[in-house]
């Protein structure tokens, strides 16, 4: 099933190019009191809600394209993410010193993981807005993973059973010295969507390819079979230093190819078995 969020907070189940509106099911979540819960409750109740949304059919549809994609998770509790995570993408960063600081190019079993500020997100329906157009800002396409449960210390044989979803991840990110935390954390600089594709239609997420284009111009092609820890790994890894709670995401780590965006380019961005969106960027 493929869930999506779109226009002012509404829930739908994508069906082909149409959108079905089954927001009357968040009826079946609690009602948040302060202090508010740090997981994301409809991702916590996503086998219930979609159960539901099988037994009431019905609903409005809208044309996909009539609608504005948000953020298919909320209210995540963290964005982890990998750094670099792909054989070619270390090789590509390794040969380029005066783009990518030296810091920041090691394996990812000696960086470990990052994390990303949840005030970056944004659905694919509105523009990245470039912050610093002046400094090298690039795009980076991922397969983003996300949890459905409590999750600690997961063997990586287990992992998959963690997992709620996948969507495409966009990973904004100021080339520079400084701590990836503060280069990707910026208004807008981490993009999910175009929806959630729950993780019984996926099964295995190896073996995906990735494609990013700018203006029509194929910068990133690749496939996640050739991930360095893949996404079991990721997930084991992660939840043997914290837990991780339903909504969080895995930004499994980017490819081959990434490059600078401007203001006035275009993104369009593909995952097989996922989905495909354009995305604007713009200036802020
Ligand atoms: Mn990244």
């Amino acid at each position: 099933m493929k869930i999506c969020r779109f226009n002012e907070g509404r829930l739908g189940i994508v069906e082909g190019d149409t959108v079905r509106d089954v927001t009357d099911i968040l009826d079946i979540l609690p009602t948040a009191r302060y202090p508010l819960p740090v997981f994301d409750p409809m991702i916590a109740r996503l086998a219930d809600i979609c159960a539901e949304a099988e037994r009431r059919g019905g609903g409005a549809t809208h044309a996909l394209a009539d609608v504005t994609l948000l953020s298919p998770v909320a209210n995540p509790g963290k964005l982890v993410a990998a750094p670099v995570n792909y054989q070619a993408h270390l090789d590509e960063a390794i040969a380029d010193e005066a783009t990518f600081s030296r810091a920041h190019v090691r394996k990812i079993q000696e960086t470990g993981l990052f994390l990303k500020a949840t005030s970056s997100m944004i659905g694919v329906g509105s523009p990245i807005q470039l912050a610093h157009p002046d400094r090298r800002t690039d795009h980076e396409i991922e397969l983003a993973v996300v949890i459905g449960r409590d999750c600690y210390r997961a063997s990586a044989a287990d992992a998959l059973s963690y997992v709620a979803g996948y969507t495409i991840g966009l990973d904004i990110t100021i080339r520079g010295p400084e701590e990836r935390s503060l280069r990707k954390s910026l208004d807008t600089y981490s993009v999910l969507g175009p929806w959630l594709v729950t993780a019984d239609e996926i099964g295995d997420p190896s073996g995906r390819e990735l494609l990013l284009t700018v203006d029509g111009e194929v910068r990133q092609r690749a496939n996640t079979r050739d991930l360095i820890m893949d996404v079991p790994a990721l997930i084991a890894f992660a939840s043997s230093y914290y837990t991780l709670r339903p909504g969080d995401v895995i930004f499994t780590g980017t490819p081959e190819g990434v490059g600078p965006i401007l203001p006035g380019q275009r993104m369009d961005v593909s995952i097989d078995g996922i989905g495909a969106f354009s995305i604007d960027v713009g200036q802020k």
